[in-house]
């Protein structure tokens, strides 16, 4: 995997960046081009490798802000940059295998955690299509399960009453499946 990562210079044209201290800046930056990220900014890197790296003291606090801004998100030792994709330059279908091949390498609770889709975050991530964040909402407030067979393999979002029958994208209309009751449901419609 190549070793280059790209900064857009427009990150210091951006308000929340210009917002954050000093601190939180060497953070993000480093989250973005340290040596153990990836290409589409979801990786494993430890709070304590940050802390030895930018020999700041107490990064959690950073993280907790960072995440509260809604541009990074964390569990256990995973880091997902959110707005990763706006700052990398890629095209080509060799480029989107390359991003497929590293996302499904992520173990699974990180993705369900992080609240992605393979589908989704590919075109977040090659045509910049921005996450809908209602998903990971709505995962939470299902507890991780499928609310139907308490499942919590393969994650799906669901409209209770699909967009084609008039169905709206607001959350009491969303519910957690698993790919298997998704596939049922829709066989019954
Ligand atoms: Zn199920």
């Amino acid at each position: 995997m190549t070793n280059i990562r790209y900064i857009n210079s427009k990150i210091w044209q951006k308000n929340w960046f210009l917002e954050i201290d000093s601190y939180e800046k060497l953070v993000y930056i480093f989250l973005l081009s340290n040596q153990y990220s990836n290409i589409i900014g979801v990786y494993q890197v430890s709070i304590k490798l940050i802390e030895v790296f930018t020999k700041i003291n107490n990064v959690e606090p950073i993280f907790k802000k960072l995440k509260n801004i809604n541009k990074i998100d964390f569990y256990e030792n995973w880091i997902f940059i959110k707005d990763f994709s706006d700052y990398q330059p890629f095209k080509g279908n060799k480029m989107k295998q390359t991003i497929e091949k590293i996302f499904k390498e992520i173990p699974r609770d990180v993705i369900d955690n992080f609240g992605l889709v393979e589908k989704e975050f590919i075109d977040f991530v090659m045509l910049k299509k921005p996450i809908n964040g209602i998903r990971k909402e709505i995962f939470e407030r299902d507890g991780y399960k499928c609310v139907k067979c308490n499942s919590k393999k393969y994650l799906e979002l669901d409209h209770i009453i699909p967009v084609s029958k008039g169905g709206k994208s607001v959350r009491s209309n969303y519910q957690t499946l698993c790919q298997k009751c998704n596939i049922k449901k829709s066989n019954k419609l």
